[in-house]
């Protein structure tokens, strides 16, 4: 299979066609974008260890039961992945208070709330991902409810399943952000990606913030969060 056209240029990857139209190529990038590309800089190494991390991820998802769009990982940055259409929601799976939901409810960041929250919103960046509901969803025609059963039944095992995980690593997660894509023949998949770009982590002894949230908030130390987390998960 060899890489083709560039389909799509996002914020922290490229998307390429390959021979097999089933088929796709992601790119990771260094760059990274924080408040819906208000904020710009580079993450020295981040493309690879996304790309590793979640791929990592992925496998581990794959074998407990929930199908994925990875295929195959072909070099530090480039993985191939079934060719998906996306469903236009951000399903963010949150288990501590954090980020948004802690500013909108005026909780303190760190909150343990008595069960975990399910949100989505639309994927639209001119208008900000905003929040819909489940008759949002449906009027607009963004899934079915049948599609979004299977959505937020995978999101919780998804957490469930990555919250063990990283317990076992001494990492708390905190809550996340998951994108479904629709192959050619109908299957819902988990697709994008699952890092730390898109999840927050947290260290369970010190609380230290192993995740973006160091470079949206100026922490300092953002390499050094990314490398952790590669170290921890991977070994290397
Ligand atoms: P919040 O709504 O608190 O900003 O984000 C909740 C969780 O979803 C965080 O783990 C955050 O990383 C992830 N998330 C939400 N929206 C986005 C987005 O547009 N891009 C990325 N990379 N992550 C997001």
């Amino acid at each position: 299979m060899e890489k083709a056209q560039q389909l799509y240029e996002g914020k922290a990857k490229k998307v390429y066609a390959t021979t097999d139209p089933d088929y796709c190529i992601v790119a990771y990038k260094d760059d990274a974008t924080a408040f819906n590309g208000a904020k710009k800089g580079t993450i020295e190494g981040k493309g690879a260890i996304n790309n590793c991390v979640t791929n990592h991820l992925m496998r581990l998802l794959e074998q407990r039961g929930i199908p994925t769009h990875f295929v195959e990982q072909l070099s530090d940055r480039e993985t191939v992945v079934r060719r998906v259409t996306i469903v236009p929601l951000e399903v963010i799976v949150r288990n501590i208070a954090a980020g948004s939901l802690a500013k909108r409810l005026g909780l303190e960041e760190g909150y343990k709330m008595s069960r975990t929250v399910l949100e989505f919103c639309y994927k639209d960046d001119a208008l900000d991902d905003p929040m819909v509901n489940d008759y949002h969803i449906f009027a607009m025609g963004f899934a079915t409810p049948e599609e979004l059963k299977q959505i937020s039944d995978y999101a919780l095992r998804i957490n469930d399943i990555l919250s063990e995980y990283l317990r076992d690593l001494n990492i708390e997660l905190i809550d996340f952000k998951l994108e479904f894509g629709k192959t050619a023949d109908g299957r819902l998949v988990l697709a994008d990606e699952i890092s730390p770009d898109t999840c927050r982590f947290w260290d369970s002894t010190t609380g230290m913030k192993l995740d973006k949230d160091r470079f949206r908030r100026d922490l300092g130390g953002v390499e050094d969060a990314y490398q952790e987390i590669m170290k921890r998960l991977l070994g290397r």
